[in-house]
């Protein structure tokens, strides 16, 4: 009962750097691409694991960005996922970049020159001088800092400095509190190192904060900017000229969570913005969005090399459950590959669907393991899916963010494989964003 896809056809292939991207007439869903790449490698008898890139979905971001927060400049948080083609298509559609290694400024200023210097921002509190001082080669000079020590090591290491102080504004629910390792206290530190950096002829341009990622209370950005306003009046008074504010990350990347979304966030900003920061004072306002950028554009897609039947008691652990059928299945993908976010709890909502779904099955309690030995790799530890059988692809959508980034060979389990698409309308766009952007060295595009 296999339903049979009927799957569109990419009408061309575009060179982007060194990936082929699948060149679809209309506007094609990330759940459907993927279907076309699981059909082909069930075709070639190929089983690997695989992820898809859309292009599409990433220029809706950006656009919803703009149109949500058009006072805040993205600097794409590098880290999340450095995808050339996702690192490529942000920079031509106009995003800076955060940077928090030698490698990151690399990926963003070298052979390929994706942006200018001024377009990153080295957003790590902790530098080692090496990297300190590749910043200063490259022509970047924008860097966070939350400590004293570190205004010494850049005095000796850049020739011109331009430093945003990181305080500490943390939404206590977020997955990742960043405020326990960065950030200085607003009231009682930040102060005393606008003065020292004062006193050490540094110039301090602005204030950054980043709420914690993973975060759910939108009120906290407000809060952020209250305090860089302070801090901003405290600069000033200290012959520093304050110009740039940084809101940093934790915007969510899944539309569909209902706790928080960019438009509950925009609504925070642009008001506390509007009030502490007008157009009128011509500030640069940026942030760092990660997630936001990276997650719905990637779906993950491995194959069932194991599905065994279990009583529901071992996954649900009730005794009364154990006249349940149930089943444990065994990917080709796991934690310790694609489904790394998983551990570092970046990836909260996790859901698989059977890629190719039948009609009208039955549901039964699942778990999905991944590949390795590893007791811990476990990707789904309940779930509910139709009965899969060894060969069948499991898809999971919204992966993008701290999955690929963090994937190893552990136990020598083949890493999956990234297949890009774009419809002829955002490939237009990002185009003519190109044609409009004379200042770029060169880009992919
Ligand atoms: N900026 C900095 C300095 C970070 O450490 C991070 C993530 O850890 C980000 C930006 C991106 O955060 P998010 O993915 O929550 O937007």
């Amino acid at each position: 009962s296999r339903k049979k896809p009927d799957l569109p056809k990419a009408a061309y292939y575009e060179r982007i750097g060194n990936s082929k991207v699948f060149v679809f007439k209309s506007s094609i869903n990330s759940t459907v691409f993927s279907q076309i790449i699981g059909n082909d490698k069930n075709r070639k008898n190929d089983d690997s694991p695989f992820y898809t890139v859309n292009l599409g979905t990433l220029v809706s971001k950006f656009q919803e960005w703009q149109r949500e927060m058009p006072r805040v400049k993205p600097f794409y948080s590098v880290k999340t996922n450095n995808e050339p083609v996702i690192l490529s298509t942000l920079a031509t559609l106009g995003s800076g970049f955060d940077c928090a290694s030698k490698n990151e400024m690399n990926m963003i200023l070298g052979n390929n020159k994706l942006t200018t210097p001024e377009n990153i921002i080295f957003a790590h509190t902790i530098k080692p001088e090496k990297f300190i001082s590749h910043a200063d080669k490259m022509g970047i000079n924008k860097m966070t800092f939350d400590n004293e020590e570190e205004l010494y090591k850049v005095k000796k290491f850049h020739s011109n400095p331009r430093m945003v102080l990181r305080i500490n504004v943390s939404d206590q629910t977020a997955a990742h509190k960043l405020g326990a390792k960065f950030g200085s206290n607003p009231i009682t530190d930040a102060p005393k190192l606008l003065k020292k950096a004062a006193e050490l002829g540094l110039e301090v341009i602005g204030i950054s904060f980043h709420i914690g990622s993973g975060a759910t209370k939108e009120e906290t950005y407000g809060i952020g900017i209250k305090y860089a306003r302070d801090l901003f009046d405290k600069g000033l008074e200290l012959g520093h000229n304050m110009t740039l504010l940084d809101i940093g990350g934790g915007y969510p990347g899944n539309d569909t969570d209902e706790e928080i979304s960019l438009q509950k966030i925009a609504k925070v900003v642009n008001t506390a913005l509007d009030k502490y920061f007008p157009e009128s004072g011509n500030y640069e306002i940026i942030a760092e969005p990660g997630r936001y950028f990276a997650t719905a554009p990637v779906s993950v897609t491995a194959n069932i090399v194991s599905s065994v039947e279990i009583k529901a008691e071992r996954i649900t652990k009730k005794p009364t459950d154990s006249n349940i059928t149930a089943y444990s299945y065994y990917l080709n993908d796991g934690v310790y590959g694609t489904f790394a976010c998983k551990v570092a709890d970046f990836c909260p909502t996790i859901s698989s669907f059977p890629l190719f779904p039948k009609n009208n099955q039955t549901q039964y309690i699942s778990a999905v393991w991944g590949p390795t030995c590893s007791d811990s790799d476990l990707i789904e530890e309940q779930t509910n899916l139709p009965h899969m059988e060894v060969g069948e692809w499991l898809y999971y959508p919204y992966m993008g963010a701290y999955s690929i980034v963090l994937a190893t060979d552990f136990n020598g389990f083949e890493r999956a494989k990234g297949y890009y698409c774009i419809d002829e309308k955002s490939l237009q766009y990002i185009k003519s964003r190109k044609a409009a952007k004379s200042d770029l060295l060169s880009v992919l595009f």
